[in-house]
């Protein structure tokens, strides 16, 4: 995983960009044409050895290559290698304590849904892990922080905010944008 990219809640221009990045397809949107035969024409990013640039084939042709990509259903895409490979022999020395037992090798095919009986992580220290959002100790003095009450009305939640200055509302949502999946050539 990656994850020295990030971007602020009101950066919605990078975060359109980093959703596109994530979400890309197999294939760039602008190395695929439509011939003037109905061909579909898939411009090699950097040609064959032969000097082949472009593939030329029927759109049922095109699809069956697609579908190969597709993962067959409930496998695992996560692979670990090394030590950290299901059936390692080290692997039991290095993974966190709580795992141990539902992480056995069962066999080369890892696809086995890992139970969900493990240690739960409290969300506030999801928060503080993911977005370094710390709400369980103080700012000032680094002491233990507890809560004494929520507060769930959404006028006294709008007042609250606007007198702090926060932002009371989610940031606006930017229109989908369409763009052609073929262009003829
Ligand atoms: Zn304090």
């Amino acid at each position: 995983m990656h994850a020295g990219v990030r971007c602020a809640m009101n950066q919605r221009k990078e975060l359109e960009h980093l959703c596109r990045y994530i979400t890309r397809p197999a294939i760039a949107n602008e190395r695929l044409a439509l011939n003037s035969a109905g061909q579909v024409v898939l411009t090699l990013k950097t040609p064959y050895r032969d000097g082949t640039t472009h593939i030329v084939m029927s759109p049922l042709e095109f699809m069956q290559r697609l579908a190969a990509l597709v993962p067959r259903p409930r496998l695992n895409l996560i692979r670990f290698h090394g030590v950290l490979a299901p059936n390692a022999k080290l692997r039991a020395e290095i993974i966190p304590d709580g795992m141990k037992n539902k992480s056995k090798p069962t066999d080369a095919n890892d696809d086995v849904p890992q139970s969900t009986t493990s240690v739960r992580i409290s969300w506030a220290r999801l928060l503080k892990r993911v977005f370094d959002i710390d709400i369980e100790h103080c700012p000032h003095c680094g002491g233990t922080l507890k809560i004494i009450a929520a507060i769930l009305e959404s006028g006294a939640i709008t007042k609250i905010l606007d007198h702090l200055g926060l932002p009371a509302r989610a940031p606006p949502r930017s229109p989908a944008q369409a763009f052609e999946l073929f262009e003829p050539t």
